[in-house]
């Protein structure tokens, strides 16, 4: 008989990892959204609405074996999850990838695909209204935004907050250099080492003025917060023997275990695993979980199986600047224009994920 595998969360780690196991395991994936949300394609739909369509698809043909079950779970035990409703899902093995949240309309708040919908189309026309745009933080959603914005709507007076001296402090210097030079030539501003203090909103984005750290005050028709994620870790934190690390992100041991429960893993922007929170880091994360269940299923000790090992210093970065612009990490060295777009600026993935969801 097939071993049970309970998946709580559809995004980028839970579905790919019930889609590679359906044929080969018992597979649950508890997910709460009617649709797989696409992030990396949310930032030029703000620019560009129309994308919504394929960026937002439906889990229902994703697995052929197992089921997706659209329910919300509330507590995991070594013996299975427990949902919203009551409800147990017994299993053998548990991964734990309910990921994080973001702002407006970045991500969906909660399991509101609807309301996702009707925040990018009230944004996008608060955005074709506005003359004077603001967009506080400058890691790679907000620098995204920045390029996609300047790209879409030259007319616009784009005003990107930093409080680092430079772009990607922590990658090679080329990258962050690269991509402000680019930035400027399309009209936008940076501001390096200021913070924006009393943001009216850290989770949607709102009108209004912004007091700096140097004390200057700067009036915007419209202001994007652009602080990074936040990960959903309150299913795993009261496990036993279950720490958090930032960003509300619950440690992993070298096997991907984020408790002393042997059976239990995590993964994605939820652990912390030495990796940051990214698309990236779960591309490697998947192939060694989708061996290390099979091993186990297999009969194989978990100790005997090689541990997990991130990125480190190599983790590459695609950084598009609207559809034809951009610069990229690519570990080994770093690449322009011409490799962004085609690796990614041009598509965003898009047409990958309806693939992995058999929407194509
Ligand atoms: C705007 C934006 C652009 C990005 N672009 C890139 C990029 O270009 N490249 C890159 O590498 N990374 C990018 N990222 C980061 C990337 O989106 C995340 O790393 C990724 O979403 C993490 O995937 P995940 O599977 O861990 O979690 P998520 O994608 O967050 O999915 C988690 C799922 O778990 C579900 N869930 C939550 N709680 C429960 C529960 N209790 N029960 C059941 N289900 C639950 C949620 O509904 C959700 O579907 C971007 C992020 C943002 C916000």
């Amino acid at each position: 008989m097939s071993k049970r595998i309970a998946i709580v969360g559809g995004g980028y780690l839970g579905a790919d990892l019930a889609k590679s196991l359906d044929d080969t395991a018992d597979i649950t994936l508890i997910e709460p959204r009617s649709h797989f949300v696409h992030a990396p394609a949310m930032i030029r739909a703000v620019v560009d609405p129309s994308l919504l369509d394929r960026a937002l698809i439906p889990y229902d043909r994703l697995l052929s074996r197992g089921r997706v079950l659209r329910d919300r779970a509330s507590g995991i035990d070594a013996n299975g999850v427990t949902l919203a409703d009551g409800q147990k899902v017994e299993a053998d093995y548990i991964v734990v990838a309910t990921g994080s949240s973001n702002a407006t309309p970045f991500k969906p708040v909660g399991d509101d695909i609807d309301g996702l919908r009707q925040a990018n189309q009230r944004i996008h026309g608060q955005l074709k209204a506005a003359q004077s745009i603001g967009i506080v933080g400058a890691g790679a959603v907000g620098i995204e935004l920045a390029g996609e914005i300047a790209f879409a709507m030259p007319d616009k007076k784009i005003t990107l907050i930093s409080d680092n001296d430079r772009l990607f402090p922590t990658m090679p210097e080329k990258l962050g250099t690269a991509l402000a030079g680019k930035l400027r030539d399309a009209g936008v501003t940076i501001e390096f080492g200021q913070r924006a203090e009393d943001l009216q909103s850290l989770t949607e984005p709102f009108s209004g003025r912004l007091k700096l750290s140097d004390g200057s005050e700067h009036g915007f028709d419209l202001i994007f917060p652009v602080l990074g994620s936040r990960a959903s870790s309150a299913l795993v934190t009261g496990l036993p023997g279950a720490q958090t690390s930032g960003a509300n992100r619950v440690k992993v041991d070298a096997w991907l275990r984020p408790s002393s429960l042997p059976n239990v893993f995590a993964a994605g922007d939820v652990a912390d695993a030495g990796d940051g929170m990214t698309i990236v880091a779960i591309s490697r994360e998947l192939p060694w979980l989708k061996a290390t269940l099979k091993g186990l299923m297999a009969g194989k000790q978990l100790e005997e199986i090689k541990p997990y090992k991130p990125w480190g210093s190599k983790a590459p970065i695609l950084v598009p600047l609207g559809p034809k612009r951009g610069n990229s990490f690519l570990s080994l060295f770093t690449a322009g224009d011409f490799v962004t777009r085609k690796l990614k600026g041009k598509d965003l993935f898009i047409t990958k994920y309806n693939k992995l969801l058999k929407r194509d």
